[in-house]
C-alpha cells in the first residue's frame, strides 16, 4: 500500500545524463508546487508547465524550433530578435485563433482574394457572422492593397506569401507599410513559401501563421499549425485564445513536428533546387503550355520575388498542359512516382488538379478569372530529383503508348 502511494512514474530519470532528443511528454498534467500555484494565481497559469493545454515541454520544443526558423528567439544574450511561436492542432486552428483574437465586431479586414480554401470560408462566412467586414484584393495588386487599406482603415490585413496555385507573390514590405500606416496588424500565411525562402517577420509582418502540416513537419504524417510574432503582448493574447478555444497540439504530434524540422533546411534546399531545375526542363516539353515558378525570369512578379524571396523560390511548381483539365486529369492518373493527392510539403512529390480539388467549387469561368488555366497541375516537389520526376511526367504525357 505504501509503495503504491509512493510510485511516481513521471519522476523516473534514466541516469545523471540528459537525452539528446526531447522526450515526448505524453502527460496531461504535472505535479503542482508553490511556483506553479503562484503562476496560476498571478498570470493565469500561462507560463508554468502544469496542464498540457497551457504548456507542455514537447510542444514548447517544437515552438522554439519554429521560432528559430523565423530568426527569432528568447532575445537578449543570444543576439536573436525577441519573438515566440505557438503550436496549434492545425494550420486552421492557428489562422482562426489569430484572426478572432485580432478582430472585434465592427472591424474590417482587408484580405487577399486568393487564399487557402478553408481560410476563404472563414473570411466569407464565419468572420462576417461575427460582425466583421471583409474586403478582398488580388494578392499581386499592390496598388489595390494600398487603396483598400487607406480607404477602409482595417484592423487586420491578411494575405499569403504565395498564392495557390497561381504562385503570385504578395509584396510583403509594401503591404506591411500600408497596413502600419493605418494602425492595422499584418498577418501573413507563409505555408507555401516557408521560412527557408522568406521570413515575413523581417519584412514587416506582425504575425506569421503556418500550416506546419506541410513543409515544416515535412513527412505527410502530422497535422499541426504555428503562429509566430515578435510582439510579446500579442503572443500572450494568442496563447490565451489557444487555451480558451482549445486548439492545442498533442505532444506526440508536436514531437513529430519537431523531428521533421530537424531536416527542414536540407529538405527545402533540395526540393527548391529540384523545383527550379524541373521548371526549366518542363518549359521545353511540347506537352506543356506554361510553367509557373517564382524563380523563373518569366514569372509575372519576378521583381517582387527578387526582393521578397531572394535566396530560394520555393518547392511549389504549377504546370499548365495543352488539352485542358480532362487531359491534366489523365496525366495525373498515369503518374508512377508523383502521388495524386492534395496537401503539400512532403518528401514525396504530390500532384493535384485544382479544378477537382482545391478549387472544385468554382465554375470554369471563375477559375479563369482567378488566373487558373484549364490544364493546370499543381506540384509539391519532394526529394526524388528532377530526372526521376521528368521521366515520370514524360511517360504520363505519352498517353498514345498507354
Ligand atoms: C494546408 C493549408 C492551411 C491549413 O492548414 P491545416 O494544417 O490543414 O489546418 C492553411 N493555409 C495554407 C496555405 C495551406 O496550404
Amino acid at each position: 500500500m505504501d509503495q503504491q502511494q509512493q510510485y511516481r512514474p513521471g519522476r523516473a530519470h534514466t541516469s545523471r545524463t540528459y537525452p539528446v532528443i526531447p522526450p515526448i511528454y505524453q502527460t496531461t498534467t504535472f505535479e503542482l508546487d508553490d511556483q506553479a500555484y503562484a503562476d496560476i494565481q498571478g498570470a493565469g497559469g500561462l507560463h508554468e508547465t502544469w496542464y498540457s493545454r497551457f504548456n507542455n515541454p514537447t510542444v514548447d520544443a517544437a515552438a522554439a524550433e519554429v521560432a528559430r526558423l523565423h530568426g527569432v528567439g528568447p532575445g537578449g544574450a543570444d543576439g536573436t530578435r525577441s519573438g515566440q511561436s505557438l503550436i496549434f492542432a492545425s494550420g486552421m486552428a492557428a489562422i482562426a485563433t489569430t484572426l478572432v483574437t485580432l478582430l472585434r465586431a465592427g472591424d474590417t479586414v482587408v484580405a487577399s482574394r486568393q487564399t487557402y480554401g478553408d481560410t476563404d470560408d472563414l473570411l466569407r462566412r464565419d468572420l462576417p457572422a461575427l460582425g466583421v467586414t471583409v474586403i478582398r484584393v488580388d494578392a499581386h495588386d499592390t496598388d489595390a492593397w494600398r487603396q483598400m487599406i487607406t480607404e477602409h482603415r482595417p484592423a487586420v490585413v491578411y494575405g499569403e506569401t504565395l498564392s495557390n496555385p497561381q504562385l503570385r507573390l504578395l509584396d510583403l514590405p509594401a503591404v506591411a507599410e500600408a497596413a502600419h500606416a493605418v494602425g492595422a496588424r499584418f498577418v501573413v500565411d507563409n505555408t507555401f513559401a516557408t521560412p527557408f525562402c522568406t521570413r515575413p517577420l523581417e519584412l514587416g509582418a506582425d504575425v506569421v501563421v503556418e500550416s506546419a502540416t506541410k513543409f515544416l513537419a515535412g513527412h505527410s504524417d502530422v497535422v499541426a499549425g504555428a503562429a509566430t510574432t515578435t510582439d510579446r503582448a500579442l503572443h500572450e493574447e494568442l496563447q490565451r485564445r489557444l487555451i480558451t478555444f482549445g486548439g492545442c497540439a498533442d505532444p506526440h504530434a508536436a514531437f513529430l513536428l519537431w523531428r521533421g524540422m530537424r531536416t527542414f533546411r536540407v529538405r527545402l534546399a533540395e526540393s527548391c533546387r529540384t523545383a527550379a531545375a524541373l521548371a526549366d526542363l518542363l518549359a521545353k516539353e511540347p506537352a506543356v503550355r506554361d510553367v509557373v515558378y517564382p524563380g523563373r525570369d518569366d514569372h509575372p512578379d519576378a521583381e517582387v520575388v527578387r526582393r521578397v524571396m531572394p535566396d530560394a523560390s520555393g518547392a511549389m511548381l504549377t504546370v499548365v498542359l495543352h488539352g485542358g483539365d480532362q487531359r491534366a486529369g489523365e496525366v495525373l492518373r498515369r503518374l508512377r512516382v508523383g502521388v495524386e493527392a492534395t496537401s503539400l510539403g512532403g518528401v514525396e512529390t504530390l500532384v493535384s488538379t485544382p479544378f477537382n480539388s482545391s478549387h472544385f467549387n468554382m465554375t470554369d469561368d471563375e477559375r479563369l478569372a482567378a488566373g487558373i488555366q484549364p490544364g493546370t497541375l499543381r506540384m509539391s516537389i519532394g526529394l526524388e530529383g528532377e530526372d526521376v520526376l521528368l521521366d515520370d511526367l514524360r511517360q504520363a504525357f505519352d498517353t498514345e503508348r498507354a
